[in-house]
């Protein structure tokens, strides 16, 4: 095989790696696309693999085409693009590799494999002359991989900056809504289908830090291995942190940012961050999803949308298998040179930082944290006590810094957790810089 995607005159020949949640949308799309009227791009399902063959799936394919076979996508001369809907490293970043060594296309959802494995299949796409595309592995339904990849390629991107995992966006958003804590909303969000029974890869922030990744990769194009990539969940955060960081005028979400100039290097980050409730991102609410990116000649572009479910990630996965049934083919960039960024450390990253501490309600508290923030070269910008608690003696002291660098926060972080006066260091989060306001 060597790229051509039509089995007869008619027809694209579709290989399915997973036929679950996305899998078994995206083969109901096929089916829609076979019946229309339309025959340059014809589609069909030619064989799906799957883990378990016996189960009962809710799919318009024919039934004799579902095993448990690789072999029946992978290699077979009838199948021209091969979509890998399977999810994790092993065993699809063989199976890829299989087929794009077969000479077979190859359209994926997986942003783990794409992550890790991204510029090793890629430049496999490229020594076998076929496209490995992959819009669906960052923010669902949102297109963001192709502007990146062609309608942006003219500019210098200073960052790209999103809420690109809706589970955690679901239960930060539920619990600034209604003052719930992290564990209720986060079995809510289990119930309802929101969150996986296992939740790590969305509330530790694996999951964006894949996409992170990716994006990154495709931003500043150069390799931003994940093990490089700054990485906190939301498991820390309360409702309590809502509801001060409200009345200082800001919103909880987490972030994932990659951002990269010649003198800083690049950094990219994932963590929860306090957002000014003035700015858009702060109003992306529920599993929505959204990428702001910044270029130096288009200035800000803004992506919102579903950035998961069945239907909306298989707008994403077709749109990347019509391109190539109409014909597209590798260009040999996707996997282009790399730029000279030197990858920045997280210890050096600058912003304002909002600590929130139990301390005991006596003089001196305030004066002791002063000087160890003093210590370290951070300055206070405001303090709140809140919350205070006359029977027990302590009280809840919440103090937004000046900008500070990471690694003296850190330091300052060791020795408030030290002081007497102070009996928990119970947050400490960053402050995301908008523009010129901090
Ligand atoms: P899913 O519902 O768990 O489906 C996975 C499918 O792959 C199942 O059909 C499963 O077979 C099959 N499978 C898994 N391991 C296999 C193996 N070793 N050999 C053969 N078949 C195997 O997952 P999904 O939610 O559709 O996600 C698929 C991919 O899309 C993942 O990479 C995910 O990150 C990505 N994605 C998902 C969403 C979303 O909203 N769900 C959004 C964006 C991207 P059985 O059916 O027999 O178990």
């Amino acid at each position: 095989m060597t790229g051509s995607v039509k089995t007869d005159n008619q027809s694209t020949g579709i290989g399915l790696l997973g036929l679950g949640v996305v899998g078994s949308a995206v083969a109901n799309a096929v089916s829609q696309r076979h019946r229309s009227e339309d025959p340059s791009v014809s589609l069909n399902v030619v064989a799906a693999v799957v883990r378990d063959a016996s189960r009962k799936r809710d799919v318009t394919i024919d039934p004799c085409a579902i095993s448990t076979k690789p072999e029946t996508v992978i290699a077979n001369p009838e199948v021209g693009i091969v979509v890998e809907l399977m999810g994790g490293v092993d065993p699809a970043f063989d199976y890829i590799t299989s087929a794009l060594n077969a000479g077979q296309h190859v359209v994926t959802a997986n942003k783990e494999v794409m992550a890790k494995h991204g510029g090793e299949l890629l430049a496999t796409a490229d020594e076998n002359n076929v496209c490995l595309y992959y819009e669906a592995s960052v923010a669902g339904g949102i297109p963001i991989i192709g502007p990146l990849m062609n309608d942006l390629t003219a500019n210098k991107i200073q960052s790209v900056r999103g809420i690109i995992n809706g589970t955690t966006n679901f239960i930060l958003t539920k619990m600034s809504n209604e003052g719930a804590e992290f564990n209720d909303v986060l079995a809510e969000a289990q119930e309802l289908g929101y969150a996986e029974s296992d939740p790590t890869a969305d509330v530790d922030g694996f999951d964006a830090l894949y996409k992170i990744s990716i994006l990154a990769r495709l931003a500043y194009h150069t390799e931003v291995p994940v093990d490089v990539i700054h990485r906190e969940g939301i498991r820390e955060i309360h409702a309590k942190d809502f509801r001060y960081a409200s009345e200082l005028g800001y919103t909880i979400k987490l972030l994932a940012v990659a951002q990269a100039n010649a003198d800083s290097g690049l950094l990219a980050r994932v963590h929860p961050a306090l957002i000014p409730l003035d700015v858009p991102m702060a109003s992306v609410n529920g599993v929505l999803n959204a990428v702001e990116v910044e270029g130096d000649l288009v200035g800000s572009l803004w992506f919102q949308g579903p950035g998961a479910g069945p239907n909306p990630t298989a707008s994403a996965v077709m749109g990347d298998v019509l391109r190539i049934a109409k014909g597209a083919v590798n260009d040999g960039g996707s996997s282009s040179v790399p730029e000279s960024f030197a990858i920045a450390s997280m210890a050096d990253h600058e912003c304002q930082y909002y600590i929130r501490l139990t301390a005991s309600d006596r003089p001196g508290v305030l004066a002791n944290v002063a000087r160890v923030l003093g210590d370290a070269d951070i300055s206070i910008n405001s303090v709140l006590q809140k919350d205070t608690d006359t029977e027990n003696g302590r009280a809840d002291l919440v103090i937004m810094t000046h900008p500070a660098r990471e690694a003296n926060m850190q330091s300052a972080a060791r020795s408030i957790r030290e002081l007497d006066t102070v009996l928990q260091l119970d947050s400490l989060l960053r402050v995301e810089t908008y523009g010129a306001r901090s």
